[in-house]
């Protein structure tokens, strides 16, 4: 499948229009933003890591009955996936409490909620993605409220099926970010990758920090965990 043009020229990832329209590839590079993109950095392999670890997540979802715009990995570093008109909002699940909720409810990392915390946000980067509620998200039309059930009836499954999956690997899904879209038909799928730069993965045995929050806190050794996340995930076999 021949790349036509670049739809999406972001740091971490492009996405390409193909020769079919209702394709698109997308390209993982090897480097790494945080902070709104004030700090920046190049990671060897981790494009290759984060193709990966996406690929596997998105054939895991659809075998367990979640849509998703992924079709095929085509190289250790590209997939292609259907094109889907995204809804700019975030959907993000919280199975322990970490990051920007800590900080804004002044509580500390690794408490364990009653209930997973659902938060949606206003995808804008002039707005910095600001939290929102069901009816803010309703009011200003981002969804209806039959779209906003399902994707909430989604966002639940992919939770239900990743934590169990990640355990098996000994890790914990301690929080994590999607998106959803219209497919042509205008059915919605999950048109996300979920990666160690999306979501935080904690070592169960050391509780080590597997994700983009070593980038962030200046842990080191960020290639390292992403490429053990990806083995891991890779070679689940060897875990059962
Ligand atoms: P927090 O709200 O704590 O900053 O983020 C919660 C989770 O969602 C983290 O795993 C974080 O990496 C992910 N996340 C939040 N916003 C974004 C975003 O704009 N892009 C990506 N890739 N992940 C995000």
């Amino acid at each position: 499948m021949e790349k036509t043009g670049i739809v999406h020229d972001g740091v971490s990832i492009k996405i390409y229009d193909t020769e079919d329209p209702e394709k698109v590839i997308i390209s993982f590079t090897d480097e790494i933003t945080a902070y709104k993109k004030i700090k920046k950095a190049v990671i060897k392999g981790k494009g290759k890591y984060c193709n990966g670890i996406s690929c596997e997540i998105s054939r895991i979802l659809q075998e367990n009955g979640v849509p998703t715009s992924f079709i095929e990995k085509l190289s250790d570093t590209e997939q292609l996936c259907w094109k889907t008109s995204v809804i700019p909002m975030e959907v993000i699940v919280r199975n322990v409490i970490a990051g920007s909720m800590a900080q804004r409810l002044g509580l500390e990392e690794g408490i364990v909620p009653k209930e997973p915390v659902y938060d949606l946000c206003y995808k804008s980067d002039i707005l910095c993605d600001p939290l929102i509620n069901d009816s803010q998200a309703l009011a200003i039309g981002l969804v209806s409220q039959e779209e906003l059930n399902q994707i909430y009836s989604m966002t639940q499954k992919v939770n239900a099926v990743l934590v169990p999956m990640f355990k098996s690997i000994g890790i914990t899904l301690v929080d994590f970010k999607t998106e959803y879209g219209h497919m042509p038909d205008g059915s919605l799928v999950m048109s996300d990758d979920i990666t160690p730069d999306s979501a935080r993965l904690w070592d169960i045995a050391t509780g080590q920090r597997l994700d983009k929050d070593r980038f962030r806190h200046d842990n080191g050794k960020v290639g390292e965990a992403y490429k053990d996340v990806y083995e891991r995930l890779t070679n689940r076999e060897k875990f059962l």
